[in-house]
């Protein structure tokens, strides 16, 4: 096309390059899941093959983007972070969002017979939407991982099970909602206290690298934090290095609590 008369064409193509340094999470989320659920018969609220298979999706996508340094999913959403030094696609939007979409969609499709063994798939299939977000601050990036959680389903689903509602008067009843209040809903209508929820369903699902863990204590733990201090430097070639053993490292899936600061105490690198 070069140097035709075709090649003006490429100027309506607008640049979508995310703001630099910044953390970057692409969201990916199930298209018309309520439907999906019910057509393959998952159990309320949380079927657990279906969040194995989200898992073991989102673990295959890590794998082949180094650039993710960490993912986070409930439900039929898996949030993954970019770090904000990333250069993959020259941070264009598009191409980082179908990207990771895609290749989720694939691995989802791809691996849906494992498992959901005798219950074949069939049209529509599954697809995933996706966004991205900038995130200028480790902050802003903690309190967006931190507000993505379980309690939404798990109060909708006991509304509907435990309490009779249909799921336009469930979802009526939680709008405008806070954490707080649906706590109290589940408490004083079902008796249940959802901090005795299972782990895996409360804390949601965390995919990161498989690297040596810091012990708390062996580092200033405010040197992670953006704006309190700087980091004690290392050489390029040593960055480089640990950036390669890193990538080398196995992915593995895990039910952790990524709220508090010692997930991330524990992984310096993944906010340095
Ligand atoms: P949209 O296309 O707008 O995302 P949606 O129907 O997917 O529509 P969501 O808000 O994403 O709407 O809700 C996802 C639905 O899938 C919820 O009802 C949730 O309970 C259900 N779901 C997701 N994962 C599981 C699971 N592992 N087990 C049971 N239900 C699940
Ligand atoms: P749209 O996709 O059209 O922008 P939406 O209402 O589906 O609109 P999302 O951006 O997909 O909004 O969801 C925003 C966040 O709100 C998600 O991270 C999710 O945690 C929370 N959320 C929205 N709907 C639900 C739901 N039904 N259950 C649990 N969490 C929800
Ligand atoms: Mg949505
Ligand atoms: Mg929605
Ligand atoms: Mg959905
Ligand atoms: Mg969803
Ligand atoms: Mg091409």
């Amino acid at each position: 096309m070069a140097n035709s008369r075709f090649e003006y064409v490429k100027q309506f193509e607008y640049s979508d390059n995310l703001l630099p340094n910044t953390w970057i999470v692409v969201r990916v989320d199930g298209r018309g899941f309520s439907k999906l659920c019910a057509k393959y018969n998952f159990e309320k609220p949380n079927d657990r093959r279906a969040i194995d298979l989200m898992n073991a999706a989102a673990k295959a996508v890590v794998t082949e983007l180094p650039d993710i340094t960490i993912a986070y999913g409930v439900s039929d959403e898996y949030s993954f972070v970019l770090h904000k030094t990333c250069t993959l696609f020259e941070r264009r939007a598009s191409k980082l969002i179908t990207t990771i979409a895609s290749t989720f969609t694939s691995y989802y499709v791809h691996l849906w017979s494992t498992y959901f063994p005798d219950t074949p798939l069939s049209p529509p299939l599954p697809s995933f939407d996706g966004r991205a977000v900038c995130y200028p601050s480790v902050q802003n990036l903690r309190d967006y991982m931190s507000h993505i959680n379980n309690l939404y389903n798990t109060t909708f689903w006991s509304l509907i099970k435990l309490g009779g509602f249909d799921a336009k008067e469930a979802e009526k009843f939680l709008a405008g909602t806070f954490s707080a209040d649906k706590n109290e809903i589940l408490f004083s209508k079902f008796k249940i206290n959802y901090n005795n929820e299972p782990e895996m369903y409360k804390k949601g699902s965390v995919v990161v690298r498989d690297y040596e863990l810091v012990e708390p204590g062996s580092h200033n733990v405010a040197e992670t934090i953006d704006n309190v201090a700087e980091p004690v430097k290392q050489s390029k070639t040593q960055d480089e290095n640990d950036r390669k053993r890193r990538n080398k490292a196995s992915v593995v899936v895990d039910h952790l609590d990524i709220i508090k600061d010692d997930f991330w105490d524990r992984r310096p690198w993944l906010l340095s």
